[in-house]
């Protein structure tokens, strides 16, 4: 078989991490490019060994000359509590980080991927989602740099396909859950493990009765992959997700019931524009690449508990994995700095020595020239 040469963003993230590591079990030559932000080495670290994995500390915000065959791009914060953390640079990952990796594919003629999501639907008022469905997103919400940014993504993903031929897969996943997910994401599924696996009460927003469809990382990692390796015109966007759906209330106590914990339902209240409700239709994946998930969510939970178990296990294993997160997040946050410094002073000289060097800038689709206004 023939080597491919791919390039993953946010490939130390959760679902970043697993398809480094397929892809490299299919025999590529894998590249992640990722500034650590929400991701960690430690899921990464067991890769390392394999002489063809490279790790780059990388902030897709600013370009990357590389050359690849294949790029999935999934640099981007998913959980709420992450992506809200701050929303400027979430927008910047994913407008101007869509825009240098399309650069990117179009220089290379690379075959690229995006991770977009079901937060373009919003709080839909179309169930289940059909990819045809535009969506209910409110463009001024907390949730807005990230399903506003993902929409852009889109946009910028089928402009680059229509002005310069290139060839794009359009994923949009679902919740999806499994091991490798951030001990301190917020999401739910890691929120209520690790507190029924502590004994602290199950953190229930609202009524408990808002929907979600849970997806096994197995099940996503095989979509990303069917998708990436059908036919050209395949371009998307298709739905990758788990239809099944059960309320947030539901998911609680079977958690609580496969772990047999002793911890109580607590409620707190809803964070803001958090949609109803949301499954995916996925009969065009079903169609197009045969593709429908074969975990259920208690079999999916067994292998997260068992996950979350090791890592809670040693108290010592647990403050090394946190203390070595925030060591991590902290650097990526004065990378980002200096990062947006320098860009703003280059931005600057751009300015300054007027439109020939914004020309040179923008065909290179560069982040420079553009991520003057923060
Ligand atoms: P994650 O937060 O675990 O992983 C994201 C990775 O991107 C992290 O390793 C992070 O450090 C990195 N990153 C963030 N900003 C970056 C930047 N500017 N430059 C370089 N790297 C950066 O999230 P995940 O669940 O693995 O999600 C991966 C992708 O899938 C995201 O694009 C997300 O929007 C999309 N997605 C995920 C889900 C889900 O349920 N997991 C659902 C819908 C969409
Ligand atoms: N949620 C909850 N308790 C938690 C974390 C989340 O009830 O501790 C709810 C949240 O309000 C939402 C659902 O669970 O309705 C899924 O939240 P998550 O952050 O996992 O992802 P979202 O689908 O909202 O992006």
């Amino acid at each position: 078989m023939t080597r491919k040469r791919i390039l993953v963003t946010g490939g130390a993230g959760f679902l970043g991490s697993h398809l480094c590591e397929r892809l490299l079990a299919q025999g590529n030559e894998v590249i992640s490019a990722d500034n650590y932000f929400t991701g960690s080495k430690e899921n990464i670290v067991k890769l390392t060994r394999n002489p063809y994995f490279e790790a780059i500390r990388h902030d897709v915000n600013i370009p990357l000359y590389l050359e690849v065959d294949e790029i999935y791009n999934l640099a981007c914060p998913a959980s709420p509590v992450h992506y809200q953390y701050d929303p400027i640079q979430t927008t910047k990952t994913c407008v101007l980080g869509a825009i240098n990796m399309l650069g990117l594919a179009k220089r290379t003629s690379a075959k690229i991927f995006h991770a977009s999501t079901s937060e373009v639907y919003g709080d839909p008022d179309v169930h289940p989602q059909k990819e045809a469905y535009w969506g209910n997103v409110n463009p001024q919400g907390e949730r807005a740099c990230y399903d506003e940014g993902k929409r852009c993504a889109e946009s910028l993903f089928f402009d680059y396909t229509r002005q310069h031929d290139l060839v794009i897969k359009v994923a949009r996943i679902f919740n999806t859950y499994g091991p490798h997910m951030h001990p301190e994401d917020g999401r739910v599924v890691s929120n209520f493990v690790i507190q029924a696996l502590t004994g602290e009460p199950i953190t229930v927003y609202g009524d408990g009765l808002q929907t979600r469809s849970f997806c096994y990382v197995d099940d996503i990692i095989d979509g990303f992959l069917l998708l990436m390796n059908s036919k050209d015109d395949l371009q998307g966007p298709v739905n990758l997700g788990n239809p099944v759906e059960f309320t947030v209330i539901e998911l609680a106590q079977i958690v609580i019931d496969l772990i047999g914990s002793k911890s109580s339902i607590i409620f707190k209240p809803l964070p803001s524009d958090d949609p109803r409700r949301r499954q995916p239709d996925i009969t065009l994946a079903k169609t197009k690449l045969g593709w429908q998930p074969e975990v259920t969510l208690e079999e999916g939970l067994i292998k997260t508990i068992s996950y979350f178990e090791k890592l809670l296990g040693s108290p010592s294993r647990q403050e090394k994995y946190i203390e070595i997160v925030k060591r991590e997040r902290r650097q990526s946050v004065q990378d980002r700095r200096i990062a947006n410094t320098g860009a703003s002073a280059n931005g600057s000289r751009d300015r300054r020595s007027g439109t020939s060097d914004r020309r040179a800038a923008s065909d290179n689709d560069s982040l420079q020239t553009v991520a003057v206004a923060d």
